[in-house]
């Protein structure tokens, strides 16, 4: 459309760093929405090497500055997500854990690591995963005892600790089996 562009030829898009014309496309040029053709001045090559050579001018100040504004927006991101799925304050399903630092994020029906896997994500970039995927359903918030002990015991000793909470739990595991996710479904289209 651009026929003074003639840095582009037949799809490919000079670099104006390194001098060479690379395909004009997402895995040789980074995506930037400012830019009219919505990918990066440089190509992917020569933007990599661009920031390392930034952050090895950065002081140690800066750096430390940098993890730390990263670390409050995690912090931020996890409390987000154990809240939609544990309440406020967000809670464990199984013992009422409220310490933040204990809770993990579990999937109701098992298979959490070969969910994981299949998302490609572990860690941050799960809770991530999840924000972007619109908070799905069949997640729920356990501490790290509980979800440890039903991992790789199947129950946790709370069960059996209290009767009560066995009977509500068993109950709302089988209806959840049975109806496949309506319980949870329900419980966040209040939350929205
Ligand atoms: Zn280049
Ligand atoms: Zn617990
Ligand atoms: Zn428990």
């Amino acid at each position: 459309m651009q026929g003074s562009r003639s840095k582009y030829v037949r799809g490919k898009r000079l670099c104006p760093r390194c001098r060479k014309y690379k395909l004009a496309d997402n895995k040789h040029f980074y995506h930037d929405a400012r830019r009219w053709d919505g990918l990066s001045l440089y190509c992917q090559e020569c933007e990599l090497t661009k920031a390392r050579k930034y952050y090895k001018k950065l002081s140690k100040a800066q750096l430390d500055q940098r993890l730390e504004s990263k670390k409050a927006k995690v912090k931020e991101l996890r409390l987000l997500i154990l809240q939609h799925y544990g309440g406020r304050p967000p809670k464990c399903a199984c013992c009422g854990e409220q310490r933040l630092e204990f809770l993990v994020i579990d999937h109701i029906e098992g298979g959490g690591h070969r969910h994981r896997e299949t998302v490609k994500k572990t860690g941050v970039g799960f809770y991530w995963w999840i924000k972007r995927n619109g908070f799905p359903t069949g997640l729920r918030v356990l501490c790290h005892n509980c979800n440890m002990s039903r991992g790789c015991y199947g129950y946790c000793p709370h069960d059996k600790e209290s009767g009560q909470q066995l009977v509500a739990l068993n109950r709302s595991d089988m209806r959840f089996s049975r109806t496949k996710g309506t319980r949870y479904e329900r419980r966040s289209n209040l939350d929205r």
